[in-house]
């Protein structure tokens, strides 16, 4: 069985957990999660970037940092995974879902002009597979209304939107490391700082409320409670796990992006189903190849006829706003992502993918579709 995803294993990270656990220091915020840290602020340009046990947990702080609560409105779009929701529900946002555009799965500007009222209070956009959603014209609108961009950048860790990273553009910017993203550290993820105004809470709500940092800084002789927080960061052994894959994110890109890349020129101009549409703006980092099928029987087929083949290829996300959890709570009708959430499949693509396994699911896909 090809295997849609396979987490992508360097063979340094035995070292470094072995380095961590030599060293004593297994709890977090440490030598390894520096290093980490400091990897994105030297490559990427990021200023506050704090490791975290998930994406998801790194959506919580964005969260708290956003201050929403009841009353105020929170912008989503529907077709994403529930991490970027379930954090602003916790915090007893009102969630207001957003409709995809047609030629992505992203959140659709127009749709979010639609929604702002004088109570939205954020706006979460996602990159999905890797792909820059439209920032100038979603960041226009946010200024215009003085309103919080966050960054899901879950699939996001290497691409950009033109010359910036992807989490670089919001107030906050999030990625996950779980071993579906293209590097991983078992569960993990950043949370990246961009608005100077929540640097110095951030860290409070990261060291569980507490001025630990300035405690290890030397900055004061001892620590207080400041502050809510949590337990967000993880151990150094995980950190150290990260470490061993960080350093290769440019080889494991590459190797995607090239593999990507085949699949798009073999599987282009098929009548039935269209490659991924990039905008001249975003330069994505492969996290997914997706195709979009004419219709719900097509893509279902397409998934049914590959298994019988031994590919593994999937659907995505179900929208949320149809979701069991919402039905009861809200009705909105967002028809692209209802259309994204019947059409879009997922082929396999990983690091150690071979060319006879690309080759076999593109015959098999081109074979389903010539019978
Ligand atoms: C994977 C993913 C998350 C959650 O990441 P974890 O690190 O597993 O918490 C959040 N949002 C999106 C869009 C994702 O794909």
């Amino acid at each position: 069985m090809i295997p849609l995803h396979k987490p992508y294993i360097s063979g340094d990270e035995l070292a470094y957990v072995t380095d961590a656990i030599e060293s004593g220091e297994l709890s977090g915020n440490g030598k390894y999660t520096n290093l980490c840290q400091g990897y994105f602020r030297e490559n990427y340009g990021f200023n506050t970037c704090l490791l975290t046990t998930s994406c998801t947990t790194a959506l919580e702080m964005a969260a708290l940092l956003s201050e929403v609560g009841p009353g105020d409105e929170v912008i989503i779009p529907s077709f994403t995974f529930v991490s970027s929701v379930n954090p602003f529900i916790m915090r007893g946002a009102t969630i207001v879902f957003a409709d995809s555009e047609e030629q992505t799965p992203n959140i659709d500007p127009a749709s979010i002009s639609r929604l702002i009222t004088n109570k939205t209070k954020a706006i979460i956009v996602v990159h999905y597979a890797g792909i820059a959603c439209d920032m100038e014209a979603i960041l226009k609108i946010a200024n215009e209304h003085q309103i919080l961009v966050i960054e899901d950048a879950a699939h996001a860790q290497g691409a950009k939107h033109n010359e910036a990273h992807l989490g670089s553009l919001g107030a906050l910017g999030t990625y996950s490391f779980h071993p579906t993203k293209n590097i991983t550290s078992g569960e993990g993820g950043l949370l990246i700082v961009n608005n100077e105004k929540f640097q110095h809470r951030a860290e409070l709500l990261w060291e569980k409320g507490t001025n630990r940092k300035n405690f290890l800084m030397g900055e004061v002789n001892k620590y207080e409670w400041h502050d809510i927080g949590s337990s967000f960061y993880p151990s150094e052994l995980n950190a150290a796990f990260l470490w061993g894959q960080l350093r290769n994110t440019d080889k494991v890109n590459d190797r995607r992006m090239k593999l990507w890349n085949i699949y798009a020129e073999e599987l282009n101009h098929i009548p039935g189903i269209q490659i991924p549409n990039i905008p001249d703006f975003a330069h994505h980092n492969a996290h997914l190849f997706y195709l979009k099928t004419a219709n719900n029987t097509l893509r279902n087929k397409l998934i049914s006829e590959l298994r019988k083949q031994g590919i593994s290829a999937a659907f995505h996300y179900l929208a949320l706003h149809e979701s069991p959890f919402w039905k009861t709570k809200g009705s909105s009708k967002l028809s692209e992502a209802m259309i994204w959430q019947d059409c879009i499949i997922r082929l396999p693509l990983f690091y150690s993918m071979t060319e006879d396994e690309l080759n076999l699911v593109i015959t098999s896909v081109r074979k389903i579709m010539e019978g």
